[in-house]
């Protein structure tokens, strides 16, 4: 006998159910409470894009216990800037920051810009960054998607068992045609739209191992009632490989320059790469991965000597 059909659910009591469990359940995070200045919203949403909250957490109290506003951090050393930003990863995103910051002193008095095109003309800021804090620092009512909420999207509405790797227009239009009406409350009801079905992404229906028995829309959701298929081989959540990778290499020089530039030297480019504490890279992968850095402008070079940028 053929399965019956599953119907796609309403997305009001859908919203319902996953707002109130929101009130109950969510994080008591810094950037999301009422006296966060947008500033303060606009460099998590930035910190959060690749590493996850509890990594941001004591990284983002100290970027802004030293620059409490855009001006302080665009006039920062940048050698500080990537001091602070540590092992948080991929530091283009501090560069970026940090010049995200300049432009908002130079084009915008030194404010957050508060709408989403003022915001994805930013250096480093794309659609969901600029989404993000439009609606989260200045509760505007636009849709907000990462990989959380089209997680929770597709499960719920469509019965797929993960969104994969990228954002497609079929999603878009799904997270569009289910978005809450921005009218309503003001806008409220859509940012706390967004925000709760991030929130439940993160915590309950995780790309491993959704916690269905405790999730609020257990009875509505089309991926349970389709009988919870397994995702295929190739739709599987895979962790980013880290050994050997040059990402692990480059982390490890970006740690040494680092170290040198609290006491405001640059280092010797021979002894920098020899002292790399990875037995496993190569000379080849060394070099390589320190001329991607300069090239990046995350180091620079003058003669045989090495720094963050600032130090010569
Ligand atoms: S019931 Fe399970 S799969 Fe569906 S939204 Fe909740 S946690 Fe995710």
């Amino acid at each position: 006998m053929p399965a019956p059909a599953v119907m796609m659910p309403d997305s009001e009591p859908v919203h319902e159910r996953i707002i109130e469990w929101y009130h109950s359940f969510q994080r008591d995070l810094p950037w999301r409470r009422e006296d966060c200045s947008p500033w303060g919203v606009f460099v998590s949403e930035v910190m959060l894009q690749q590493t996850p909250v509890a990594r941001v957490l004591p990284r983002w109290e100290e970027w802004l216990h030293r620059w409490p506003t855009p001006a302080d951090c665009a006039a920062a050393p940048t050698a500080e800037i990537l001091t602070v930003w540590d092992r948080l990863g991929y530091p283009r995103r501090a560069l970026r920051l940090q010049q995200a910051a300049q432009a908002m002193v130079t084009e915008h008095g030194g404010e957050v810009p508060a709408t989403s095109d003022q915001l994805r003309a930013l250096p480093g800021v794309g659609e969901y960054t600029a989404a993000a804090v439009a609606c989260f620092a200045y509760q505007q009512p636009e849709v907000v998607v990462d990989t959380n909420v089209r997680r929770v999207l597709v499960r719920v509405f469509t019965g797929a068992p993960t969104a994969g790797k990228t954002y497609t227009a079929a999603q878009r239009r799904l997270a569009h045609d289910v978005f809450p009406d921005p009218e309503l409350d003001d806008g409220g009801l859509a940012c706390t739209w967004n925000i709760a079905a991030m929130e439940l992404g993160s915590l309950v229906c995780t790309a491993k191992s959704p916690a269905c028995d405790r999730c609020p829309v257990r009875e509505m959701c089309t991926w349970v009632a389709s009988g919870s298929p397994a995702p295929s081989q190739d739709e599987r959540p895979r962790g980013q490989p880290w050994h050997g990778t040059d990402r692990q290499v480059r982390g490890a020089i970006m740690a040494a320059l680092r170290e040198a530039a609290a006491t405001q030297r640059p280092v010797d480019e021979h002894t920098l790469l020899e002292a790399l504490p990875l037995p496993h890279a190569s000379t080849e992968q060394r070099r390589r991965c320190l001329e991607s850095l300069l090239a990046d402008g995350l180091a620079e070079r003058q003669g045989q000597s090495i720094a963050l940028p600032g130090i010569f």
